[in-house]
């Protein structure tokens, strides 16, 4: 019996030997990139948004920066990488402050739909006894059977049509929400590049869906099947943080 998630499947995908190291050997990383502790902590600061929000009054936008402030500095260590030329933590620190404020102003006072789950995690069977866990960042409703996945990016980049349209995290998250909630409707998948303010909204028919499934479950199986983890080194070997432990390309 395996558990399987968007995060593990990506990364076989990306490189075997790096799904080895974090799933089959369970290797503490030994550095991780400055990107992934921004996407941490700029998604801690908007989960306490709206956690705040289900209980009382939304926090003010200087409060909820100061919580992002101190968040920053509590999981800021030396095992955290800068790779690109010509940044500093300031550089970083400062762009996560500017996604939140340009969110905050957007969307105050929070009220486009109502929210049901925060950091969700939900699970549907993808085999005879392999199961699926998507985490989603928030869930919403916009009516009684009308549901909002919400994904928080915080990438430099903002994908083209083409790329949202293949892209499968949120669908699953979608088969995930249809399994625990039989009664949806409509679902919409929408992304936040907060980098950008820009808000992108797509839907899926079931038949993408189960076409999405479909590969997933293959994949699911490679993995399960795989004896040997070869290395595959992309751009992305830059980013890695198992890179000072890799045969490919220690450094
Ligand atoms: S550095 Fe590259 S080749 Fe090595 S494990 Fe990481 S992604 Fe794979």
């Amino acid at each position: 019996m395996a558990q399987f998630s968007h995060t593990k499947i990506s990364c076989y995908v990306q490189c075997p030997r790096k799904y080895q190291f974090r799933y089959v050997e369970r290797i503490e990383p030994p550095s991780r990139s400055i990107e992934l502790h921004l996407g941490n902590v700029v998604h801690l600061a908007l989960q306490k948004l709206y956690a705040d929000l289900q209980n009382a009054a939304p926090m003010s936008e200087s409060e909820l920066l100061q919580f992002y402030d101190a968040q920053w500095s509590a999981s800021f260590t030396s095992a955290i990488r800068i790779v690109r030329a010509r940044t500093t933590e300031r550089d970083y620190f400062d762009s996560g402050r500017q996604m939140i404020s340009a969110y905050y102003r957007r969307f105050h006072p929070f009220n486009q739909s109502a929210t049901i789950g925060l950091e969700m995690r939900l699970l549907f069977p993808l085999a005879e006894l392999d199961t699926f866990e998507a985490k989603v960042d928030r869930i919403s409703q916009s009516g009684e059977n009308d549901y909002e996945i919400h994904d928080y990016k915080t990438s430099r980049r903002v994908p083209s049509p083409s790329q949202i349209q293949s892209d499968t995290q949120l669908a699953l998250y979608e088969v995930a929400l249809r399994h625990r909630w039989p009664d949806a409707k409509q679902v919409s998948l929408v992304w936040h590049y907060l980098a950008h303010g820009k808000e992108v909204r797509d839907k899926r028919t079931g038949r993408q869906l189960e076409t999405i499934l479909q590969r997933t479950r293959q994949l699911s199986r490679n993995i399960e099947e795989a004896r040997s983890f070869p290395t595959r080194t992309t751009p992305l070997c830059d980013w890695c943080e198992y890179r000072s432990i890799c045969p490919a390309v220690r450094s």
